[in-house]
């Protein structure tokens, strides 16, 4: 069911303790954590503890916990001191999503081309 842990899920390991992850930030809601193959100087995630499967599918089940991921967004970016940086939801195989557990990418300290690659 949407929300609930899932066994088979990496996100949900690091939620549970179960996986180690470099935290920065914890809410009730939401943590984040230090992206284990860093694209830029800062490269946190923000993931909510509840599983949704992707960034659509969380806005639609529980767009309160939506919300409080990018405020978390912002809180990091203020944490890095990061006056500019990219926040980026991978949605689908085709966009380079890999893990099946809503989560925004924090990305800075480096200049971001746009349009991306
Ligand atoms: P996606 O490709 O789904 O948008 O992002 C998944 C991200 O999770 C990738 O940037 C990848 O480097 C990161 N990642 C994968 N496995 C681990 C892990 O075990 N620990 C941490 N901290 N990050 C991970
Ligand atoms: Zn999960």
């Amino acid at each position: 069911m949407a929300g609930e842990p899932q066994d088979d899920c990496l996100f949900c390991k690091i939620v549970a303790g179960q996986i180690p992850a470099t935290i920065v930030r914890e809410t009730e809601t939401t943590v984040a954590f230090r992206d284990i193959n860093p694209q830029a100087p800062t490269h946190v995630l923000v993931i909510p503890k509840a599983h949704h499967k992707d960034a659509g599918a969380l806005a639609a089940e529980a767009p309160q916990l939506a919300a409080d991921v990018l405020r978390e967004t912002r809180a990091v970016a203020d944490e890095e001191k990061l006056d500019s940086y990219r926040t980026v939801f991978n949605t689908g195989s085709g966009a380079g999503q890999t893990v099946w557990h809503a989560h925004a990418h924090v990305l800075g300290g480096r200049g971001l081309e746009w349009p991306p690659g």
